[in-house]
């Protein structure tokens, strides 16, 4: 496996290898004040050991989260240009260290190369957004009778305390990051279990910026940790990616202190193809709703509807196109299906696949592990599978199966396409292929999910709102949209005559 790091570098404080310390606080990597434990890293490609990880215990949370706190005064009161020019620098310094991060991203996900460049430029992408925007973050002035008025201001809500998953490791933090930091509050992040190394190069490239020591931090471990943080008194708001279960649990811990939540979870999102969908742009949607990241992307468009008169020849491309896709080294340059993130959740895809076949289901390609030489031999590689004879009461149909499996289901007219693509508990997104601009638009309008593409799939440029409707979240990244997320509204009322009590004060 070709895992060697780039020479072409900039040298920076960034560092480039796997290695601890884990924990990002102060300003500085270092070890948990205290730990229960430690975490197995493992590498998906080889299944080998990547790293151990100290868990975080309480007492490292609330040093984290003190640490953030104490700093909150400085960074808040800083202007929004100042506080725009770090994450600007700090967006330059990701593209100028792109193919390092890259590379770490990979070690710690099994995703391929050329996904993790993408990944990694979206956060340099992010971070430019925010940087740019942190100066507009401005409140506004209504005049009132008397010429009285009112300041609208947008606050900081203090410490944010984010919990991310591990198919999008350092692009969910810095979803997160981006926008918390450029409105004045403070952050501790604890990054999945399964990934934990870029969130830590984070903070070595916010501090190489010039973040002030505190302000952005992470404190590693499994669930127990995450839950630490969301119980944390101090902790203002909780930020969430993960899955609906979870997602739950983060609302109830929020709720004992009345703290505002963002969850960005699960999906089982409909991709709709019209008669008169352009075929190839079809399946090539196909190909990015289901099989990008080994199928582990929560807006994936895992519900395939394709309209029964064209279901056939779709099929035969689809199928085609699947069956090219290329399984292998996740450093190798021309490899497109990468490893499964663990063992145990392979296994889990897989079984979906086998209740699919109990259920009915034609697996048309794919739906198999499939066995690497050498050193990737023990990594978990799942061929794409596509299946067709599909039912929307399977239990692959239903449920969220997070991997490389799309199930094909037929239908005949809009109305009824639009009814089953809405009969789920999930809302993240969805899609319409059709060259009928009413269709489209009339679709789109009917789909009840927070991001729908017309002729085009998966794609979250930082300018754009992301979230879910039902169980598939609350709340929205990305856009201007974020802003209104990681502020409170404080307003001033300025009186400019005397105070008007009624009949309350007598002369
Ligand atoms: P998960 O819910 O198992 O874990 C997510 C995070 O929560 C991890 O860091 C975990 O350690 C932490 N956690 C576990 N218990 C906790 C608790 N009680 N309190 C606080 N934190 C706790 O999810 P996962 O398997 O890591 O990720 C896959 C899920 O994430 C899928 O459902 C996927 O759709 C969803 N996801 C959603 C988005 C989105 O933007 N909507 C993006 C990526 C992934």
């Amino acid at each position: 496996m070709a895992s060697g790091l780039s020479s072409l570098v900039i040298s920076r404080n960034i560092t480039r290898t796997i290695r601890g310390p884990w924990n990002f606080v102060a300003g500085k990597r270092c070890l948990p004040v205290d730990s229960p434990g430690s975490m197995k890293v493992l590498e998906p490609a080889s299944g080998e050991l990547l790293c151990g990880v100290p868990i975080s215990g309480v007492e490292e949370v609330n040093r984290a989260v003190g640490v953030a706190k104490g700093v909150f005064a400085t960074w808040s009161k800083l202007s929004g240009r100042e506080r725009g020019d770090k994450l600007l620098r700090a967006g330059q310094i990701i593209r100028e260290n792109l193919e390092d991060i890259s590379r770490l991203e990979v070690q710690d996900t099994g995703k391929p190369i050329w996904e993790a460049r993408l990944d990694i430029t979206s956060c340099a992408d992010a971070l430019e957004y925010y940087g740019g925007l942190a100066p507009c973050i401005v409140g506004q002035h209504v005049p009132l009778p008397g010429g009285s008025f009112a300041m609208v201001q947008k606050q900081p809500l203090g410490v944010i305390g984010g919990v991310g998953a591990w198919n999008f490791p350092l692009q969910t933090c810095i979803w997160k990051v981006a926008p918390a930091l450029a409105c004045g509050n403070t952050f501790v992040y604890k990054p999945s279990q399964f990934t934990p190394v870029t969130a830590v190069t984070l903070g070595e490239v916010l501090a190489d910026a010039g973040v002030p020591d505190g302000v952005y931090n992470v404190v590693q471990g499994e669930g127990q940790t995450g839950a630490y943080l969301c119980e944390h008194p101090d902790v203002a708001k909780l930020s969430f990616t993960g899955s609906v279960p979870t997602g739950t649990k983060v609302m109830t811990a929020g709720a004992q202190d009345i703290k505002s939540v963002t969850l960005e979870l699960g999906g089982k999102s409909p991709l709709i193809i019209f008669p008169d969908a352009d075929m190839k742009n079809a399946v090539k949607a196909t190909l990015m709703a289901n099989f990008l990241s080994q199928g582990q992307v929560c807006s994936n468009g895992t519900r395939v509807f394709v309209h029964r008169s064209i279901a056939a020849e779709y099929l035969k491309q689809l199928v085609t196109a699947t069956e090219k896709l290329k399984i292998g080294d996740p450093f190798a340059e021309d490899t497109t299906v990468g490893a499964t993130i663990h063992e145990d959740h392979a296994k889990k895809v897989l079984s979906y696949i086998d209740s699919a076949r109990q259920e009915g289901a034609t697996v048309l390609c794919g739906g198999e592990r499939v066995l690497l030489k050498g050193k990737l031999a023990g990594g978990w590689y799942l061929s794409p599978a596509v299946l067709t004879d599909c039912r929307d009461d399977m239990k692959v149909v239903q449920e969220e199966v997070f991997g490389s499996v799309a199930s094909v289901l037929e239908f005949d007219t809009e109305e009824e396409a639009v009814k089953r693509a809405n009969d789920t508990r999930f809302g993240l997104a969805g899609a319409v292929f059709t060259k009928d601009i009413q269709r489209g638009h009339r679709v789109a309008n009917s789909i009840e999910a927070g991001t729908v593409w017309i002729n085009t799939y998966n794609l979250y440029p930082t300018e754009v709102p992301f979230g879910g409707y039902k169980h598939s979240g609350i709340g929205r990244e990305n856009g201007l949209t974020a802003v209104d997320y990681f502020t409170q509204t404080r307003t001033v009322y300025v009186e400019m005559g005397d105070v008007d009590c009624g009949l309350l004060y007598q002369d």
